[in-house]
């Protein structure tokens, strides 16, 4: 097997750039290499090796030595320098690339190749030795860091003391004298940590660089991000050894990053920053701030150093030119880092870039219009799940304000919460319920689970490029960052803006979208759904075949549900009704009843109530299916808790409040979830189920009267294990129906099915089908019940079970295809079997979930259900399935 690929000088090893095999990076260097870009020239090592890398217990192959060498002499000879000449060294640089990018996870060495010989050999070979001197302090602080794993904070510890002995404030002051005596310090500090000298042989350098990368992909950081975004922790990442060149070599040198178009707002304008006379790490690092890349944005912004259109211009008309090639080439907007060294330009690495929800609706829908790709292509561009930033609400314009000060709008949509410093305090308060704004000077890849847990995340540093800006984008939480006038007291757990003072667990919201950062809660106003958003979802229409339903059981859900496109129905929880404070004292009374004519009597109370519901949220779907389901949930989650309730349900029901205290007792179960609910309770009570289906006719009969389009009722009994209990439950529905239709004089079509949610009923469902006209899986209680791990438990454990890798993904949010999949297919082909007809639909959260709907389109289901704001989510995962 071959392990190296080559690229640059003419050369590209990689051919088509096979990102599996290369990583994104490597893929891509080889495809500009290709079409004849400048690229600095170099080599990739592959992700398999990586893999094999893991397999063999940390060892390489033979081989491996001999290719790599090959490729440091590909390099050389482009270059026509030598790796560790002592007269005009090649450096390089060692990066990590995955298959798909995963900003700031993994580690980049740069400038390696420098010792105490090759440093005064770049000094005269550049004719700049204090360049010669800062690059090797970058490179041994850098290499301390991510190969020798010593305390970075020592290095910088003793730049900062340095500055300070000079009585100086920036690094740009600093003279090749003041860096060679920090290089001194710095080699002192590596043998003070590690016991060892720095490294000096240039091969050891190399070889200790490309450890790092890989071992970097099993780092705790790159797992999380892995888990985030559901990467395979076996695809490994690929090593890009390159050719150094130096944006930091005078004023003539530059480096920078830019998009081919808005990456926040999807504008077709070039977008980036750029520093003259730095190396890339300045940009990213957010240390600088960085100058704009073209004259509008410049004048826009109103900011004063030059843009590079101003400052360079002959360089940024190159780099214009090959950003239209880069964007005819990928037929995607592109992410892109440069440097400009000595007034040469050389492109270092090109991505598909990361956007925001509303860029990618935008970029996707005009290239489209442009031609560039077709509108199936821009439907499968956007991802299903990014659309959950566009159709929260946004900060109501004509509420009042409190502003405190103005960062930059990172990342769009507004957010409120409470201010925490650090990612930990931001992950716990979220877990305990509440919404949290996490404030950081700036933020770094070990934050990453506290950004994810928080509402918003504001930052003091770093421009709109930097690692807080690009990962809240990614993850589709609103940012601010660069908020200069923030002064951040982590000790004290104080943020001060001008003369306020706000404490940990002080209310603060930020616009993303414009910047604004201010005291208080700001109420928010609902998204506009019309304009790119409408027409890609025309678009994806057009493709899908399965139908969309919500899970919705207010008149108000309903609403927001038809407004996302929702095409009925296809989960009323009754239950959630009797939770309503109107009515639970009834539903109390009701489960404590002792008799069938007690609970007749609590069930006279709560039938008009239940008909006025199904009534309006018939009025609402009208001329669609709605899918109710009886009621479901252990009874005792009914049940009074103090004093004043028990008081309150025995004057209702006219006993002593000690019986309906040691009713309450005997109602008492182990494990409810396995108990007393479901259709367990229409067997049992069979009036509560009689009364629910009265309900629904009369309901649906209300709304026929009133000349509105007839609903379309499915009555769904849950919990269903045998064809005999739904065949009792289907008879007291159908009972109901036929004395409603008679007492009106007047009939609706209807159906009666089941929920498939039991093992049981999977296996059976060939028999079931003999009985039930439509099935809808229950996958929250079907995962529960095939894996066997409880769904309000499993929080704690199941994180760990995918770091492990014994789920892919948490089977309640994705569906376990294999397990609980290979249920669903075999009871969807033995319904069929027996009713080949057999509607056949999904209720689950499972439903919402794009992966899960692609299970759903690949078994032939008829629709998928989910919540109100996740149909739209469904309807473009749904055509995604179908293309
Ligand atoms: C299910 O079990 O998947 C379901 C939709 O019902 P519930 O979540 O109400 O138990
Ligand atoms: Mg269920």
């Amino acid at each position: 097997t071959r392990y190296v690929y080559r690229f640059g000088g003419g050369v590209n090893d990689g051919g088509k750039g096979d990102k599996n095999l290369l990583g994104g990076k490597g893929a891509n260097l080889d495809g500009m290499a290709a079409i004849g870009l400048p690229v600095p020239p170099g080599f990739t090592i592959t992700t398999e090796m990586c893999t094999r890398y893991y397999e063999d217990g940390g060892q390489y192959p033979e081989s491996l030595n001999g290719e790599v060498a090959n490729g440091i002499a590909h390099i050389e000879s482009v270059t026509g320098k030598k790796f560790g000449d002592a007269a005009d060294p090649l450096l390089v640089s060692v990066r990590s690339g995955a298959r798909i990018s995963m900003p700031g996870m993994m580690d980049t060495v740069l400038n390696l190749g420098l010792n105490d010989e090759t440093v005064l050999g770049l000094a005269a070979a550049s004719g700049d030795e204090r360049f010669a001197w800062d690059s090797y302090r970058r490179f041994i602080q850098m290499y301390s860091d991510v190969v020798l794993e010593l305390d970075h904070g020592a290095f910088e510890e003793a730049l900062e003391i340095a500055k300070e002995d000079n009585g100086y404030t920036l690094d740009t002051e600093l003279t090749a004298d003041d860096w060679k005596a920090l290089v001194a310090e710095y080699k002192a500090l590596v043998q003070k940590l590690w016991n060892k000298p720095f490294p000096q042989d240039v091969h050891d350098q190399l070889w200790g660089a490309i450890n790092a990368v890989f071992g970097s992909w099993q780092a705790d950081r790159a797992k999380v991000y892995r888990r985030l975004n559901s990467i395979p922790g076996d695809w490994g990442t690929a090593v890009n050894v390159q050719a150094m060149v130096f944006g930091n070599m005078g004023d003539t040198s530059a480096t920078g990053v830019a998009f081919t178009r808005d990456p926040a707002t999807g504008e077709n304008v070039y977008y980036g920053e750029f520093l003259i006379n730095a190396q890339g790490e300045d940009v990213v690092a957010g240390i600088r701030t960085p100058q704009y890349l073209t004259l509008a944005a410049r004048e826009r912004a109103g900011a004063k150093p030059l843009s590079m259109e101003e400052a360079m211009p002959e360089t940024y008309a190159e780099l214009a030119r090959v950003f239209d090639i880069l964007e005819k080439h990928y037929r995607d907007m592109q992410d892109i880092e440069f440097t400009v060294q000595q007034g040469k330009l050389w492109m270092l690495q090109t991505r598909s870039g990361k956007r925001t929800a509303k860029a990618a609706l935008k970029i996707a829908v005009d290239m489209a219009n442009e031609g560039l790709i077709t509108q199936e292509e821009a439907v499968a561009r956007v991802d299903p799940a990014a659309l959950d930033q566009l159709l929260h609400p946004t900060l109501d314009p004509t509420a009042p304000r409190d502003v405190l000060t103005k960062g930059l709008p990172a990342s769009p949509g507004a957010a409120s919460g409470l201010i925490v410093f650090d990612a930990d305090t931001a992950e716990r308060r979220n877990e305990l319920g509440d919404a949290v704004i996490l404030v950081r000077v700036e933020t770094s890849p070990e934050d990453i689970h506290g950004m994810h847990a928080a509402k918003g995340i504001l930052t003091a540093r770093g421009g709109m490029t930097s690692h807080a800006a690009v990962v809240a984008r990614g993850m589709g939480r609103p940012c601010v960052s660069g908020a200069g006038s923030l002064s951040i007291d982590n000790a004290n757990k104080i943020l001060r803006i001008g003369n306020r003072e706000l404490k940990e667990g002080d209310i603060l919201t930020i616009d993303g979208a414009t910047g604004e950062v201010m005291a208080g809660e700001v109420p928010t106003v609902q998204p506009e759904l019309a304009g790119d958003f409408g027409v890609l979802m025309e678009w994806a229409d057009k493709v899908r075949r399965l139908k969309v339903r919500a899970n919705a059981e207010t008149p108000q859900d309903c609403k927001v549900a038809r407004e996302f496109g929702a095409e009925g129905v296809g989960l009323c929880r009754t239950e959630h009704m009797f939770f309503d404070a109107a009515r639970i004292t009834a539903v109390r009374e009701m489960i404590l009843a002792d008799s069938e004519k007690g609970r007749r009597a609590a069930l006279d109370k709560l039938l008009p109530e239940q008909r006025d519901d199904f009534a309006q949220i018939f009025m609402v779907m009208a001329g669609l299916p709605v899918t109710i389901r009886l009621l479901d949930p252990p009874l005792h989650e009914f049940l009074p808790h103090g004093e004043a309730e028990f008081e309150e349900v025995a004057r209702g029901a006219g006993v002593s409040v000690d019986t309906l205290k040691r009713r309450a007792a005997e109602l008492h179960e182990f494990n409810p979830m396995l108990g007393h609910r479901g259709c367990r309770l229409g067997v049992t009570y069979p009036e509560i189920y009689e009364m629910q289906a009265r309900a629904i006719f009369e309901a649906a009969l209300i709304v026929k009267a009133r000349g509105g389009e007839a609903p379309i009722p499915e009555v769904m009994i849950p919990l269903v294990a045998t064809r005999k209990e739904l065949e009792l439950m289907k008879a007291i529905v159908d009972k109901a129906a036929q004395e409603v239709f008679a007492e009106q004089g007047a009939s609706v079509e209807y159906l009666v099915g089941t929920m498939i949610e039991l093992p049981r009923a999977a296996l059976k469902a060939g028999e079931i089908a003999e009985v039930g006209e439509f099935f809808s899986f229950g996958t929250n209680d079907l995962t529960q019940t095939t894996i066997g791990i409880s769904r309000d438990d499993a929080g704690r454990f199941l994180t760990q079970y995918v770091d492990k890798g014994i789920f892919a993904r948490d089977p309640f949010v994705s569906i376990d295809v294999e397990g609980v999949g290979e249920l669903i297919q075999l009871a969807a082909e033995r319904g069929r079997k027996t009713r080949p007809d057999i509607k056949l639909g999904i209720c689950g959260e499972h439903g919402g979930d794009p992966a899960s709907i692609a299970f759903c389109e690949a078994t032939g289901l008829d629709y998928v259900s989910a919540s109100p704001y996740r149909v739209p989510i469904a309807r473009l995962a749904a055509a995604q399935a179908a293309l």
